[in-house]
């Protein structure tokens, strides 16, 4: 070994270097399962050792193959305007209430209703001013329907709506417990 004592082996250290030198040297794992007689690839998996460096030759021939299928034109150099676009981009996302994660150069569809929007990322710090929305549109709920605006209210409902369910799961990742989206079940087919 690494220093200098003598190794012990044992009949399953041999299958285990088998399995890795095969495995690394390309051989799929599910030939090397059934080359070993496990029933399960997932029993091979646990036989091969992933070494650090073949991780890394591994992920880099995957990139360089992939890279080498892409168009070459799409590895030129970013324009002056491009990469101040982009550097730009990140600052235009901040909103009043947090953040916008739509996706990057895609343009706003929502034509800005930041509070409606699914795309918002509230910040936890901003819970204050998205309470004061919400109270704010109930107080024009009720002027309108004072009022007998009811073109408005249906408008003011949904916004409301939205920044209520905002509040919710804003409070919900502060108490930090996961959702539970249930178990799945199966229905009889009609
Ligand atoms: S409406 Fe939605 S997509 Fe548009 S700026 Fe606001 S958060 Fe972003």
């Amino acid at each position: 070994d690494a220093a200098g004592d003598p190794m012990h082996f044992t009949p399953h250290d041999f299958r285990r270097i088998f399995a890795t030198e095969a495995v690394t040297g390309g051989l799929p794992v599910h030939i090397t399962a059934a080359l070993l007689g496990h029933k399960r690839i997932t029993s091979s998996e646990s036989y091969v050792a992933v070494f650090q460096d073949e991780l890394i030759r591994t992920y880099r021939s995957h990139l360089a193959e992939r890279r080498s299928i892409r168009p070459a034109a799409e590895y030129r150099e970013p324009t002056d305007d491009e990469w101040r676009e982009f550097q730009q981009h990140f600052a235009l996302r901040k909103l009043e209430l947090g953040t916008c994660a739509r996706p990057y150069s895609a343009p706003c569809q929502r034509e800005h209703a930041c509070v409606r929007c699914p795309m918002l990322r509230v910040d936890p710090r901003q819970r204050n001013r998205l309470a004061e929305i919400a109270s704010s549109l109930r107080e024009r709920i009720s002027e309108a329907r004072h009022n007998g605006w009811h073109g408005e209210i249906e408008g003011l409902r949904i916004s409301l709506q939205a920044a209520e369910s905002k509040l919710v799961a804003l409070d919900r990742q502060a108490r930090n417990t996961p959702t539970n989206l249930g178990l799945p079940h199966l229905t009889p087919r009609n």
